[in-house]
């Protein structure tokens, strides 16, 4: 559909031309609201529908979507105290309470599709006990112990991934039952530069046969080699 003075999109009624450049053109257009706001909108706008209003429609569909919360009203952790006077993003925001004590200002989008349901505290203890039967966190040098785990277990245990010949094929066994006996053996990765190895090499996967080693010099810097002393190397002469 042309553009031109005249021509109503939705609630705008175009003006007059507005800038162009050497792509887009703008028209000045007035809204049918009370507030007979008027604003400069670029013609591909107007004709995709993109845009029909000064801006009160998307106002008056938010609220009518009841999203307009009294002091008191309850979302999962949150408790709301009072909506804020600050407006972004076309939203309403509200300073609310979360159980666990803190104050947390949260728009009503996120309340009403319930993405929002704590001040953030509910996301890092979900997220920290999620899927993890153990309860290990799962992050940092933690992560690294389970994959760790998981990877010697599948070596020993799953003929159909590679290298298996050289490990579950040759007799080794992994002697865990579960993530929480091996953690416990071998403890945290000492320095993500580390890795899991037997001290016999033709031992199994057992209490007394793991240690963490360093991996290859090469990656290290010539000149720190003489001083670099890591943990699991300590670890390694004194056993
Ligand atoms: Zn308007
Ligand atoms: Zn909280």
């Amino acid at each position: 559909m042309e553009v031109k003075p005249g021509c109503t999109f939705g609630r705008l009624r175009v003006l007059r031309k507005g800038r162009s450049d050497s792509k887009h053109l703008w028209w000045w257009c007035q809204c049918s609201c009370p507030k007979q706001a008027v604003k400069e909108v670029r013609a591909d706008s107007l004709r995709c529908g993109a845009i029909r209003s000064c801006g009160c429609l998307h106002r008056e569909m938010m609220s009518r979507r009841g999203n307009h919360f009294t002091p008191g009203t309850k979302f999962g952790r949150l408790t709301i105290i009072k909506e804020t006077t600050a407006k972004r993003k076309g939203h309403r925001w509200y300073l609310c309470r979360c159980d666990c004590g803190k104050p947390a200002t949260v728009s009503n989008g996120g309340l009403v599709n319930g993405s929002t349901k704590s001040c953030g505290c509910l996301y890092r203890q979900t997220r920290r006990t999620a899927g993890w039967k153990h309860g290990k966190s799962p992050v940092g040098r933690k992560i690294a112990v389970y994959s760790a785990y998981y990877r010697e277990r599948s070596l020993c245990r799953n003929p159909n991934i590679p290298f298996f010949e050289y490990y579950g094929g040759r007799g080794i066994e992994f002697r865990f039952n579960n993530f929480p006996e091996f953690y416990q053996t071998v403890g945290d990765k000492p320095d993500p530069d580390c890795w899991l190895m037997r001290l016999d090499s033709d031992g199994h996967f057992e209490k007394g046969n793991l240690h963490w080693v360093k991996r290859g010099k090469k990656r290290k810097p010539k000149k720190k080699k003489a001083t670099q002393v890591s943990s699991c190397q300590k670890d390694i002469r004194l056993a």
